[in-house]
């Protein structure tokens, strides 16, 4: 394990040393912020920010704020995790106040951890500030409770951004009922993961939802089964960011579903 020496902040005459807020920037709709995000954004002198963080969110930043797109999508990392690192420490010590923005909660799939070892072991001053993250906010907006005391007593979110395959997800365990288990960057292994958890003893019958940009106005869903949704996915060109939700709660979405997309809102007025 590795162990974490806090040193103190080194001494440079004349300037004082700056802070790094590490924010969580929710799922995407900019109401789904937390207040603590916006007044730490309204005061940033620098925001570093990721992917999936949206023009709205950047707009609580001061104009004059510098912005550093630090990317990081699917293959193709605009700054390596190490450049991140070394930018934050580097803006901290000119003594600016910076706010590293990730979407939905820095410590769910989010690298925040890494990030803060490096700060912490460079004695740089940081603060967490959670945020909704995507199985929270998609969920709810879905109209997909993720647990209910009929159908899941148990609720995991994995990650389905699988190294080499499919092997180091423990199956077994995904493939039991009464759970749900919400999976974060699983589109691509999406036929992968229902194949999986079906020879691991799932039904075919298992419900089964993929959102698309949950929470916004563009927000998809289809629901479907084991069985057939990676196929009908394909028809229906999902891309990313998706989520998927696997559990009997799924059967519920279609009574529960009250988010109006923009894309069913103009069908409603038609
Ligand atoms: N830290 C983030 C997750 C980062 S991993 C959080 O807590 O939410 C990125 C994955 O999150 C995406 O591949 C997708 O699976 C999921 N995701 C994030 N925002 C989403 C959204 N608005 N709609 C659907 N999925 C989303």
């Amino acid at each position: 394990m590795r162990t974490i020496a806090p040193q103190r902040p080194p001494k440079r005459p004349g300037i004082q040393q700056g802070k790094v807020y590490l924010v969580g920037a929710g799922p995407g709709d900019p109401d789904l912020l937390t207040l603590r995000a916006v007044r730490l954004l309204e005061k940033a002198d620098v925001v570093v920010y990721d992917n999936l963080v949206s023009e709205e969110v950047l707009a609580f930043a001061p104009a004059d704020a510098q912005r550093i797109y630090a990317g990081k999508r699917r293959n193709e990392h605009t700054m390596r995790q190490e450049q991140i690192n070394s930018v934050l420490v580097r803006l901290a010590r000119e003594g600016k106040q910076v706010v590293r923005l990730k979407g939905g909660d820095p410590f769910i799939f989010g690298r925040g951890g890494e990030e803060m070892i490096e700060l912490a072991s460079r004695g740089i001053a940081f603060e967490v500030v959670p945020g909704i993250t995507a199985a929270s906010g998609v969920a709810s907006y879905a109209g997909i409770p993720l647990t209910h005391r009929d159908h899941a007593q148990t609720c995991l979110f994995v990650t389905g951004h699988l190294k080499n395959g499919s092997a180091d997800l423990d199956w077994t365990t995904l493939a039991r009922p009464h759970q749900t288990i919400v999976i974060y960057m699983g589109l691509n292994a999406l036929p992968d993961i229902c194949k999986q958890l079906m020879a691991h003893g799932a039904p075919t019958s298992r419900p089964i939802a993929l959102v698309q940009n949950g929470t916004l106005g563009s927000q998809k869903i289809l629901t479907g089964t084991l069985a057939d949704l990676p196929a009908r996915a394909a028809e229906s060109g999902f891309v990313s960011p998706s989520l998927i939700i696997v559990g009997d709660v799924v059967r519920l979405q279609p009574s529960l579903s009250w988010f109006q997309p923009e894309s069913t809102a103009a069908l409603d007025q038609a």
